[in-house]
């Protein structure tokens, strides 16, 4: 049995040690300055091209995606402040999202309540660092603690940031493994956010590792899959610009992959906008069977880039899994967001979660009886059945047999079997096969 065909209930360990692999890679990436743009982004491409063998690409800044505009290209040298008496109070050193994302370049003296004007805290987390951008309007700016803030003495202040903000390239890749169908299931994930771990080196290497172990068995795959490696938003809306008419003719499901490594135990689902689309229907039973702390929300266009996929023009069905919802955790968008907050044996999971989602998703057919269906027909002849009358040993592969026999009427999907049911849709699938190879039950057409 293949790792493939056998995913929801294959070996733990296997996706443990996949876990642990992740949280290294992960350690590796994490002190890279990332940003919509810049040489980041080309060296964590880079470093996922060493994984699986992505197709990159490059758009100009000032290039027209939809109602956006590619911005200009962002690399940051160094950043730094320095106080009246010489001391080095922020430095992009100490953690890259001590700057700004897009800070324009910058090297002045100015006193200290100017400076205050250009400094982000988080005054009722007074040890931590927020994560800030300005991609849109040109400003400069630091992030520090609260604690550093209220330390700081009147005086000068030489402010120095060594970036340059001119026209360049924005890169992005994907990757598309190409299965018995052009029916794809869209896994797309964001790359943009410098040394934050959750959000989003866990999203960015899960999607890596889940794509490498699909490659392993691609012969068996029923339908393509397609990998997606943006900077958020503008990234996704310059990738849908891109690729408008394949997407919208092939997705058939899809997920955002985003802050699936926290060390809590909660998987959360946030459905797409359509809501009870196949990608909706198989998450929705994979968690209620299979995770204890789980949470099913509802769409919104509050988010990541499923607000790009499920905007009104695609209205894809692309659902977002992750651990813990992001605007739950206390560490989002701060430094607290380190690789402190990661867990590998989570990670494994998310990896199996992912896999097992897709496998549900491929699986998803119709059958029905071969012989048209009235009665039930003989099963114990055929050695499909219990023959000895039912006991409580077998009254559970009966319960299977008899689901799967009834509700092979053309009319119900194997995820609606399920819920009818109430047994695990892989469960019941077993019985399918098994039934499909003595010939008393076929497939449908696929839709
Ligand atoms: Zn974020």
């Amino acid at each position: 049995m293949s790792l493939w065909s056998n995913i929801h209930t294959y070996n733990g360990e296997y996706f443990y040690n996949l876990g642990k692999e992740a949280f290294s890679m992960m350690e590796e990436l994490f002190p890279i300055c990332r940003s919509l743009t810049g040489n980041g982004n080309r060296q964590t491409l880079e470093y996922i091209s060493n994984i699986i063998p992505i197709s990159l690409y490059q758009i100009d800044s000032g290039t027209n995606v939809f109602d956006w505009n590619i911005p200009s290209e962002w690399n940051l040298k160094s950043a730094k402040i320095i106080a009246p008496d010489n001391k080095i109070v922020c430095s992009s050193n100490d953690t890259n999202i001590s700057v700004v994302g897009y800070s324009e370049p910058i090297d002045e003296y100015i006193d200290l309540e100017a400076l205050k004007k250009n400094i982000h805290t988080i005054p009722d987390m007074p040890d931590t660092v927020p994560y800030v951008t300005s991609y849109y309007k040109r400003r400069w700016g630091f992030c520090m603690t609260q604690n550093m803030l209220n330390s700081l003495k009147d005086g000068m202040y030489r402010v120095i940031i060594d970036s340059e903000l001119s026209p360049g390239k924005m890169d992005y890749a994907d990757l598309i493994i190409k299965g018995a169908t052009s029916n794809e299931i869209l896994l797309s994930t964001y790359f943009c956010h410098p040394s934050l771990a959750n959000d989003n080196l866990s999203g960015l290497i899960l999607s890596a590792i889940v794509m490498r172990e699909m490659l392993n068995f691609s012969d068996e795959l029923k339908i393509s899959y397609r990998a997606v490696f943006v900077p958020e938003t503008i990234g996704a809306i310059a990738y849908l610009h891109e690729n408008k008419d394949v997407i919208k003719n092939n997705v058939i499901a899809g997920i955002v992959a985003t802050c699936v490594g926290d060390n809590m135990d909660t998987v959360t689902y946030k459905r797409s906008r359509i809501g009870n689309s196949v990608v909706d229907r198989a998450a929705e039973h994979l968690l209620k069977t299979s995770i204890e702390n789980h949470k099913i929300i509802e769409f919104s266009p509050i988010g990541s880039d499923e607000r790009q996929y499920c905007s009104p023009g695609f209205n894809l069905p692309v659902g977002s899994l992750m651990r813990t919802h992001y605007y739950d955790l206390p560490c989002y968008h701060t430094s607290d967001d380190n690789m402190s907050t990661i867990s590998p044996e989570n990670m494994g999971k998310m990896i199996h979660l992912y896999m097992r989602l897709f496998n549900l998703i491929e699986n998803n057919y119709k059958w029905i009886r071969s012989d048209g269906g009235m009665c039930e027909i003989q099963l114990s002849k055929r050695n499909l059945y219990p023959s000895i009358g039912i006991q409580p040993h077998n009254r559970s592969a009966a319960k299977h047999v008899n689901w799967a026999m009834n509700m092979a009427d053309g009319e119900h999907d194997l995820l609606e079997i399920a819920n009818i049911s109430g047994l695990p849709a892989w469960e019941l699938l077993d019985i399918m096969i098994k039934l499909e190879e003595a010939g008393v039950i076929k497939k449908c057409h696929e839709e």
